[in-house]
C-alpha cells in the first residue's frame, strides 16, 4: 500500500479544546467545519462527545453529517442557512443558527417551522464581510423575537485580525459589538482561536475555537501549550545519488551542488503538500532534518539524504506533525496552516486516541 498517511491524535485534540475552553472561560463551540480543517468532522466530533458544549460548521450539511452520526450537542451554522427549505431542515433538527443578513430574517418570519429557533445575530463590527451594520443590529433583534419565532437569541462577531495581538483592529471591534448590543438581553460569542489566545477583553459566554483546536497556534512564534493533532506522514520509497550539476525533478528547479543522495517520497501536492514549498524547507526522515530538494510534483516530493547516510528505502517522514510544524511549512510556502491542513487528501487516515 502507498505509504502516505494523516494520522491523527484524538488525546491531542481534546487536550487542545480543555484548553482552549480554560483559557476563555464560559462555553466552547468545537469548529469542525471544513471536515474538521482536513482532520475528520465525525471522528472528532465524536472525541469530543459529552465534553464540547457545542460544535460549530459552516453550513447545513456539514451539521447534518454530525446529526445523523449520533452528535446531539448544539451544532451552530456559522453561515446560517441559504433558502427556506434549508431553513426548515435546520429547525427539524434543531440546529442554532447565525443570521447574517436581511433574506434570512425575513425568510424566518414567513416561513412556518416545526420549533422555535435558536439563532446568533451576527454584528459587523468592523471586518466588512458578513453581519448587520451596528446601527441595524437592535431592529433585527425586535423583528425576530418579537415574531415569536425566534425562542433564543445570542449575539456574535467575528474579528478581521485577531491574530494581530499589536493591532488596534479587534479592540475598536469589541467597542462597536459592545456599543451595538449594549442592554439587548442574550449570550455574546466573539473569540476565534486568535482572540482567545491574544484578546481576553472579547471573552464572554461561549468562544469558537477552530485551529487552535488541531494545534496549530495562530500566533507563529508563541507557544500557548498546544498539541499538533495531525502528523502527515510518508515513507522514503526509493533512492538515488546524483553528481554534481545533475538536475532534479520539474524545471530543474534543483542542480546538485555536490554529489547528491536523493530521497524519493510517496507524498505530492495531491496529497495536500504545498507545491509553493521553496527548496530546503525541512523534512524528518528518521526523527531528523532533512532538507526538500527540487519542486514537489503531484504524487512524489525529494529529499536531500546525503548526510542522513543511515536513511534509505522505508525510513519514515514526517512532512508535518510533532517535528515540523505546520505554521512553519505554511509560511514557507506563502500561506497558512488552515489552508494546508484543509486540502489533506487522497492518503490514508487513522484516528488514535479515540473513545471505543
Ligand atoms: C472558522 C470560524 C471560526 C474559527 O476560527 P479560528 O481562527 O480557526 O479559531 C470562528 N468563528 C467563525 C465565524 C468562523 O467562520
Amino acid at each position: 500500500m502507498r505509504p502516505a498517511r494523516a494520522l491523527i491524535d484524538l488525546d491531542a485534540l481534546r487536550h487542545n479544546y480543555r484548553l482552549a475552553r480554560e483559557r476563555h472561560g464560559g462555553r466552547a463551540f468545537a469548529v469542525v467545519k471544513a471536515n474538521a480543517y482536513g482532520h475528520g468532522a465525525l471522528a472528532c466530533a465524536q472525541a469530543l462527545a459529552g465534553e464540547a458544549d457545542g460544535y460549530a460548521v459552516a453550513f447545513l450539511d456539514e451539521a447534518l453529517a454530525l446529526r445523523a452520526d449520533g452528535i446531539e450537542a448544539p451544532i451552530l451554522l456559522l453561515e446560517g442557512v441559504f433558502d427556506v427549505a434549508e431553513l426548515m431542515e435546520a429547525a427539524d433538527h434543531k440546529l442554532w443558527l447565525a443570521v447574517h443578513h436581511p433574506a434570512q430574517v425575513e425568510m424566518i418570519e414567513k416561513t412556518p417551522l416545526s420549533a422555535p429557533l435558536r439563532v446568533w445575530i451576527k454584528v459587523n463590527s468592523g471586518m466588512n464581510r458578513a453581519g448587520f451594520l451596528p446601527a441595524a443590529v437592535r431592529m433585527v433583534w425586535k423583528r425576530l423575537v418579537v415574531g415569536g419565532k425566534v425562542k433564543d437569541c445570542g449575539f456574535m462577531t467575528h474579528f478581521a485580525r485577531a491574530d494581530e495581538p499589536d493591532a488596534e483592529a479587534t479592540a475598536e471591534q469589541i467597542r462597536v459589538f459592545d456599543a451595538a448590543t449594549r442592554s439587548l438581553p442574550g449570550a455574546r460569542s466573539l473569540a476565534n482561536s486568535g482572540a482567545i489566545l491574544a484578546w481576553p477583553d472579547s471573552h464572554r459566554d461561549w468562544a469558537r475555537p477552530g485551529i487552535m483546536l488541531y494545534g496549530a497556534d495562530p500566533l507563529p512564534g508563541e507557544d500557548h501549550g498546544l498539541l499538533p493533532v495531525m502528523t502527515l506522514a510518508s515513507n522514503v520509497v526509493a533512492v538515488r545519488e546524483l553528481a554534481a550539476g545533475d538536475p532534479l525533478g520539474y524545471g530543474a528547479r534543483f542542480i546538485a551542488p555536490r554529489q547528491t543522495r536523493v530521497g524519493l517520497v510517496a507524498m505530492g501536492y495531491a496529497d495536500g503538500y504545498p507545491r509553493a514549498a521553496p527548496d530546503r524547507v525541512p523534512v524528518a526522515v528518521d526523527g531528523r532534518i532533512a532538507p526538500l530538494i527540487g519542486r514537489v510534483s503531484m504524487d512524489m516530493l525529494t529529499v536531500d539524504l546525503t548526510d542522513l547516510p543511515d536513511a534509505g528505502i522505508g525510513s519514515a517522514v514526517e512532512l508535518w506533525g510533532k517535528q515540523i510544524s505546520v505554521n512553519g511549512i505554511a509560511q514557507s510556502a506563502g500561506t497558512i496552516s488552515y489552508e494546508l491542513l484543509c486540502n489533506v487528501k487522497r492518503v490514508s487516515f487513522a484516528w488514535e486516541g479515540g473513545k471505543g
